[in-house]
């Protein structure tokens, strides 16, 4: 069986990352979308182990204490982090597995030369950016505005990404995304293995019976 890829998806807050990650994972049965664990309280409609593990940050210290962090960062005041074992778990199941994190946490998955595939979700605009994150309605006007200046610093880091998608509407969104999975998987690069062992059955049979 192959091992699945691992997709890291950044973006500005308000980029519609969840929502997008939502469609796709439950579109494509073959893709799983990696739960992480957070020190931020839960908002409302949230659950544990389906959202985030919502965990104490005693507890988050002590797991990046023993490296079960495969990436961690601390967003807007809080820890977010992936676990590691999850991930491997499900890639060598032959998942395709979502990480969807912040630009801190995929530059450490590009500092460990881990293969991923790295896209960028961008909003349509920066008016339609600036009304998503006023128009959550679930954060206070400081919340809001730090989000903001943060998502701003965020766009500065796309050079680093290998595809940007627009998020105009999420099925749009999706579909280019399903795009660049089967793109990746065609890559010569990527299947060496397979395309060896297709070349060697040509090896087996008497080939000059074909000139
Ligand atoms: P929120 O609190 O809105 O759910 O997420 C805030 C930010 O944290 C988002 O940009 C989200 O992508 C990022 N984030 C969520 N989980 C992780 C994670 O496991 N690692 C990192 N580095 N960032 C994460």
């Amino acid at each position: 069986m192959n091992k699945g890829v691992l997709l890291v998806i950044s973006g500005p807050s308000g980029a519609g990352k969840g929502t997008v990650c939502q469609n796709l994972c439950q579109q494509n049965p073959n893709l799983y979308c990696s739960i992480s664990a957070t020190t931020r309280p839960p908002r409302q409609g949230e659950r544990d182990q389906v959202n985030y593990y919502f965990l104490s940050e005693q507890k988050f210290r002590d797991f990046i204490e023993q490296g079960a962090f495969l990436e961690w960062a601390r967003v807007y005041g809080n820890y977010y982090g992936t676990l590691q074992q999850q991930v491997e778990k499900k890639l060598n199941e032959g998942f395709d597995v979502i990480l969807e994190i912040d630009t801190q946490g995929a530059k450490q998955i590009r500092q460990n030369s881990r293969e991923a595939i790295f896209i960028f979700l961008l909003p349509p605009s920066m008016e339609e950016l600036w009304n998503r994150i006023q128009g959550r309605g679930t954060d206070g006007p400081e919340v809001i505005k730090e989000r903001f200046a943060a998502a701003y610093l965020e766009l500065q880091e796309i050079w680093d990404y290998d595809y940007a998608v627009f998020n105009e509407n999420v099925p749009n969104a999706v579909k280019n995304i399903e795009a660049i999975i089967l793109a990746e998987k065609c890559r010569i690069k990527k299947d060496r293995d397979i395309l060896s062992r297709f070349l060697e059955e040509g090896d087996k049979g008497d080939l000059s019976l074909h000139r």
